[in-house]
């Protein structure tokens, strides 16, 4: 009972009712106002006009003013019930014409309106006095007409209100509910295909309303967010299946190894060799998992992207240093060209691994006596770091191709994990910008990161 009162369609037609039921009172009541104030006012003007009429026809006799018979004839005065009375300033009447019976004594102190209750009876009374042939006794003519039948009129009208309005807030509320239940309806699609989509049903949709109003556009962006799920979920998906089969290969080798080595009684050498073979393809799992594990959480943005000022010049001197020796072991020269860069915003750690990716890769795909170089400038509002090589290069097929997780331009033969470029991409996305590559095959490869130069920043050198 209590989910149906809080469902929008019995809200919006409960509210409805409501403002609907207060906006008629309030144009009755006004009605009824205007009503009973025009009623009176045709009322008073039929008195008043009585009472002027009735000046001309006034005489006196003997000193006793008193009506014409002219006056007591028309028809006017009688039809419309009105009552006219000659009275002395001290009340006592003189004269009078109409339902004489029924009327209240009563001496007027001032000339105008007045209405009077006698024994649960109103009247309307108006008085304005009178001189006659310049005597100083001042005369009251008095036109009295009864307020019953103004009064029963406006009752059976506020009858008809009080009847009226709650039938007519039940016809419209009938409306109400089938005007709320039509504008909710796209609504109660969007809710069922909501309720029904299951994890393997993200390519449903809502579609199109055909409305063009507010819920069209609801079911738009909800048919853009299940779009963007579907994407979401599906490269999740060929993550999860990619990295269990990287996982399996090395797994593989590693129990192919051990098969070997249990096989049969073999001497200290051989058996040395066996788990040389299986440590290699163990510290490659090991590079595996730790890559997928920080991916993963880049995924879900569990590291923190909070970040922090960074001197880019003391930054690669240290990736420099440290992969220096690596290079050194191949015969290969690394050279460190640095102008004085300025400080950006960034996460330290993050941009190590992106540029130790970069120079791995460099020292690993260039021969022996080979040259990388680190390179870093402004130009512009931009710093543009580059880190070349000429080595083996990449041949344009495959160069919009290496970002992607797992990608190998040599396949699975090679001792890459294919997660190095795209850890690398993504952490240039985390900081807003991009990384791009240009290479000639068998002449060498150059990766690019540009960073815009922050407003107000310092340089270091
Ligand atoms: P991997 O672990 O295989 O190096 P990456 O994602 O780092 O994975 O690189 C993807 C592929 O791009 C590599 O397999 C390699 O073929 C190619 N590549 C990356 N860097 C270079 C480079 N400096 N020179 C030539 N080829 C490169």
């Amino acid at each position: 009972m209590m989910r149906k009162l809080r469902s929008i369609r019995v809200q919006l037609t409960l509210w409805y009712i409501v403002l609907l039921g207060l906006t008629l009172l309030i144009f009755s009541g006004y009605l009824l106002l205007q009503m009973r104030d025009n009623l009176l006012a045709g009322m008073d003007s039929n008195l008043q006009g009585a009472a002027v009429g009735a000046l001309a026809l006034i005489t006196l006799e003997d000193e006793t003013p008193f009506f014409l018979d002219e006056l007591r004839q028309a028809p006017e005065i009688s039809d419309l019930g009105i009552t006219l009375r000659l009275i002395k300033s001290d009340g006592t009447e003189h004269d009078s014409l109409g339902s004489r019976e029924t009327l209240p004594q009563w001496a007027p102190q001032e000339a105008g309106f007045a209405t009077l209750v006698l024994n649960e009876q109103s009247w309307r009374v108006y008085s304005r006095p009178v001189q006659l042939q310049g005597e100083t006794v001042i005369l009251w003519l008095q036109a009295t007409q009864s307020l019953d039948n103004l009064y029963t009129t406006l009752e059976q009208m506020q009858l008809r209100v009080i009847w009226g309005v709650p039938l007519l807030l039940i016809l419209t509320s009938v409306g109400g509910v089938f005007l709320a239940d039509r504008a909710l309806r796209p609504v109660e699609r969007i809710r069922r295909t909501a309720a029904n989509i299951r994890i393997d049903q993200l390519a449903r949709r809502v579609g199109d309303t055909g409305t063009g109003d507010e819920l069209g556009q609801l079911a738009h962006t909800f048919d853009s967010m299940l779009a963007r799920l579907q994407t979401a979920f599906e490269v999740q998906r060929r993550f999860v299946a990619d990295a269990s089969h990287e996982l399996r290969t090395p797994l593989t080798v590693v129990k192919g190894h051990i098969d070997v080595g249990l096989g049969r009684e073999r001497d200290h050498q051989e058996y040395q060799r066996i788990l040389e073979d299986i440590r290699l393809e163990n510290e490659r799992l090991i590079t595996l998992v730790n890559r997928l594990l920080f991916l993963a959480r880049l995924d879900a943005a569990q590291i923190s992207h909070q970040h922090e000022a960074v001197e880019l010049n003391d930054l690669l001197s240290l990736v420099y240093e440290q992969m220096q020796p690596l290079a050194a072991s191949k015969n290969q020269t690394m050279l460190l060209e640095l102008g004085p860069l300025p400080t950006i915003q960034g996460n330290t750690d993050h941009l190590i691994r992106l540029f130790l990716n970069l120079l791995d890769n460099a020292v690993k795909y260039t021969p022996e006596n080979g040259e990388i170089k680190i390179q870093g400038v402004t130009s512009g509002r931009e710093i543009v770091i580059t880190i070349s090589d000429n080595g083996i290069g990449i041949s344009p097929e495959h160069q919009h191709q290496i970002f992607t997780r797992f990608y190998r331009v040599y396949g699975e033969e090679t001792t890459g994990t294919g997660l190095g470029l795209a850890i690398a991409a993504q952490i240039a996305q985390e900081h807003s910008t991009n990384l791009t590559v240009t290479s000639e095959l068998g002449k060498g490869s150059q990766f690019t990161i540009r960073f815009p130069i922050p407003s107000g920043a310092t340089m270091s050198c």
